[in-house]
């Protein structure tokens, strides 16, 4: 179809918590959406940040949520810091391994030697690097064994830096804080290659055989998935079902920026309606079809009309519009909490998007 969102792309990198399930659930619309994206020509890559699970537990996970997919489909972070040690080490290079199962897998497929913290001792000489994900049973024995070998000049590269781990009981530290931990006990930075850094994303686009600029950034969180894009060229799609808000979107500045703002994913196969922005003394009001946002003065108002994704998309511009006009969005968390409660429950209510 011409003239959707998607139809000026040849390929998707698609986050996967957040976009595609939330926990054990699929996010609504999204595996109808991405299916219909790949049988209408699309190639589509799943990268994730999460290092410890093998790309084929995640292809076996998506496969059970409905879509339809290669293993070779799926990039991880732990893959794209194995290709890259592959690319600066000699074949069969012993790397500690520090995370779950997909961290030693990536390492194998990549043509390195893959040591656990056990089996350093037995391997007669030093790791030539260590690769660091995410692994919900790493102890303190494996940082330690990190750090030194780190400190014996191994070179160290980080699966990614999310501080955090959503879970189902609140926030978890996530890798980024483990890393944390290693450094306290180095005098290096590792190498991170997860998003927001461009590896991962490089990575994907190889698999594509896709120029950048003609793929497609989908994610949720502004500071990994939308910063990556920004950082690599892509243009990134935000939607709103994962970890950042629609004020995180309006607040964010312009190395985060997503290039559109939808609800849900059934906007890849929709005409995009650009906000149009009228800037108005120290504030600006953005319309899309017949939704509006105004924003004056610590005040924010917005007319959803029959386009609750419009009104998101409005509120976005003007926002953008005042910010970059050097103006301040003294506008409190409650209001953009409720603004953004009330365009998603009528969206949920099923009206025209
Ligand atoms: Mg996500």
């Amino acid at each position: 179809m011409s003239g959707t969102l998607l139809s000026a792309y040849e390929g998707i990198v698609c986050d996967l918590d957040g976009v595609v399930y939330r926990g054990p659930s699929a996010v609504p619309h999204a595996v109808d959406a991405l299916g219909a994206a790949r049988a209408g020509g699309t190639r589509i890559v799943y990268a994730t940040n999460n290092a410890s699970r093998t790309p084929g537990d995640v292809a076996g996970h998506l496969a059970e949520l409905g879509l339809d997919l290669d293993v070779a489909d799926v990039v991880t972070s732990s893959q794209a810091g194995a290709v890259h040690l592959a690319s600066v080490l000699d074949t069969g290079s012993p790397v500690l391994a520090v995370g779950g199962e997909g961290v030693g897998v990536a390492l194998e497929a990549a043509g390195l030697r893959p040591v656990r913290t056990a089996d350093v001792a037995d391997l007669g000489r030093p790791v030539a690097a260590v690769l660091q994900g995410l692994g919900k049973d790493v102890t303190w024995r494996d940082l330690a064994e990190a750090a030194f070998a780190i400190q014996g000049g191994a070179a160290w590269v980080a699966t990614n830096a999310d501080l955090t781990l959503p879970e189902a009981r609140g926030l978890a530290p996530g890798n980024g804080a483990l890393v944390g931990v290693v450094r306290e006990a180095v005098d290096v930075d590792p190498l991170v290659v997860g998003k927001p850094e461009t590896p991962l994303y490089e990575l994907a686009a190889d698999v594509l055989h896709t120029p950048v600029d003609r793929v497609l950034a989908v994610g949720d969180r502004l500071d990994t998935d939308l910063q990556g894009a920004v950082s690599i060229g892509m243009d990134g799609l935000f939607v709103l079902t994962g970890v950042s808000r629609l004020r995180d979107v309006a607040l964010a500045d312009e190395r985060c920026r997503p290039r559109y703002v939808v609800l849900d994913l059934r906007a890849l196969h929709q005409p995009y309606a650009e906000p149009v922005v009228d800037r108005s003394g120290d504030g600006a009001r953005a319309v899309v079809g017949d939704a509006r946002a105004t924003l004056t003065s610590g005040r924010l108002d917005v007319e959803i009309g029959t386009d609750p994704t419009g009104a998101a998309r409005a509120l976005v511009a003007a926002a953008w519009s005042v910010l970059d006009a050097g103006g301040d969005l003294d506008v409190d968390a409650q209001a953009w909490a409720r603004a953004e409660a009330d365009i998603l429950a009528a969206h949920d209510a099923g009206g025209p998007r």
